[in-house]
């Protein structure tokens, strides 16, 4: 399967580096989404414009932000994030609750 990573103008302020993540429930470890993480640091915040996978979690960036709800474990119903616009770039991202999702790098070939 091709995959690409998606470059924009928030890749080129972050760097070159970017890597691809498996994000699982940390109650249940249920996978909730696949993630494009962009530059270093830790995972605060989920772009909407970077999130691959499952299908009604993608492109959600062109969607009114009050028609996003929150987003949970489909599994366990637990928490996860809260939809919100990051102001500093003006993107729509959830906030995530602390520690709730654990991270796994994909190995791209
Ligand atoms: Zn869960």
């Amino acid at each position: 399967m091709g995959f690409e990573f998606k470059k924009d103008k928030y890749k080129t302020v972050r760097g070159t580096y970017s890597r691809l993540m498996d994000l699982f429930c940390r109650v249940c470890g249920k996978k909730i989404l696949v993630y494009q993480k962009d530059g270093p640091g830790n995972l605060r915040r989920l772009y909407f414009d970077r999130i691959f996978y499952p299908k009604n979690l993608t492109n959600l960036e062109t969607k009114p932000l009050k028609t996003i709800p929150t987003l949970s474990c489909p599994k366990c119903k637990e928490d996860i994030g809260t939809p919100y616009i990051y102001k500093k770039e003006n993107r729509k991202a959830f906030k995530i609750y602390q520690d709730m999702l654990v991270k796994k790098i994909i190995k791209l070939k």
